[in-house]
């Protein structure tokens, strides 16, 4: 799923040594620290925001990752003319049990690039909208996949608030700048109605084939895991490991596609053991073991 934020930038300035050999990393050319303007911005934490979802912690180093080299753009526009930062490093930091991405962005100064640079002094440019695309969404109250189990984001069930998390980092994309006013009211972010979805974006740039095609990979995705997941609880079952259907399926929701392929693996090789003769149709096996087991060590 497509999950956008807004967020915040922070103070900027002169890049140290080091940093200037990560930009130059990213750079084609060799920049100088007079060239490039560094500022630093707050990607996404691990609480939960007003759509009612939150980035797993331990998906935070993963998704870091997923934002360098990304650029920003001012006003949406996707030419190269209008991508004006990009972020050269990336990190989780922990302050007061909030977990967070900090990145590091530059601006290679002069021309147009200037006036966002004064913007962002100014406090003007002061927050990014920033998107990116997460695996799966989990019910924080049960841990089955968002939607799945009736649990709805912002209702409350025993005193817990349900929410839903986000994990599996799949990729980042370019963030962009949102004009606010650097004193600004609360709700007045709201009004400016910056928030699009990744669709509509496809639309206005005329990338919808494109957009489709990676959808419908998503979705092919998403069912593959489904697949698998069945696969392992009837195989679970099967093999009469003394586990309830639901308590397996609250199992086989939490546990990544990787971890999925490994235990269909597993308890395949566990079945051809057990059942030999019937390994083609190890469901039918079970009934018939009493017989064919005479033969088992
Ligand atoms: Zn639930």
């Amino acid at each position: 799923m497509e999950v956008k934020k807004e967020t915040e930038v922070g103070c900027g300035g002169v890049p140290t040594a080091v940093q200037l050999e990560a930009i130059n990393a990213q750079a084609k050319g060799k920049l100088t620290a007079e060239q490039v303007y560094v500022f630093s911005l707050r990607l996404c934490d691990d609480q939960v925001d007003r759509d009612g979802e939150r980035f797993d912690t331990v998906a935070l180093p993963e998704l870091a990752k997923l934002f360098i080299g990304k650029t920003g753009i001012v006003d949406h526009k996707w030419s190269s003319d209008s991508q004006v930062a990009r972020i050269f490093a990336a990190e989780v930091v922990k302050e007061e049990g909030i977990s967070y991405i900090k990145a590091w962005a530059y601006i290679r100064r002069g021309g147009h690039a200037d006036e966002v640079i004064a913007d962002i002094e100014a406090g003007i440019k002061k927050e990014v909208s920033v998107g990116c695309a997460m695996g799966r969404a989990v019910c924080s109250v049960c841990g089955s996949e968002y939607g799945t189990c009736g649990h709805v984001k912002g209702e409350s069930y025993d005193g817990t608030v349900c929410c839903a998390i986000l994990k599996e980092p799949m990729d980042a994309y370019e963030f962009s700048f949102v004009a606010v006013p650097a004193q600004r009211e609360a709700g007045v972010l709201k009004a400016l109605g910056s928030r699009r979805t990744l669709k509509e974006l496809a639309d206005e740039l005329g990338v919808q084939a494109e957009y489709r095609e990676l959808f419908k990979q998503a979705q092919l995705g998403t069912q593959y895991q489904k697949l698998l997941g069945d696969e392992v609880i009837r195989l679970c079952l099967s093999l009469n490991l003394g586990m309830e259907e639901p308590v397996l399926r609250s199992i086989v929701s939490k546990v990544s596609a990787e971890e999925l392929m490994k235990m269909k693996a597993a308890l395949q090789a566990r079945m051809e053991e057990m059942y030999p003769v019937r390994c083609q149709l190890p469901g039918a096996a079970v009934q018939d073991i009493g017989v064919e087991s005479g033969f088992m060590i």
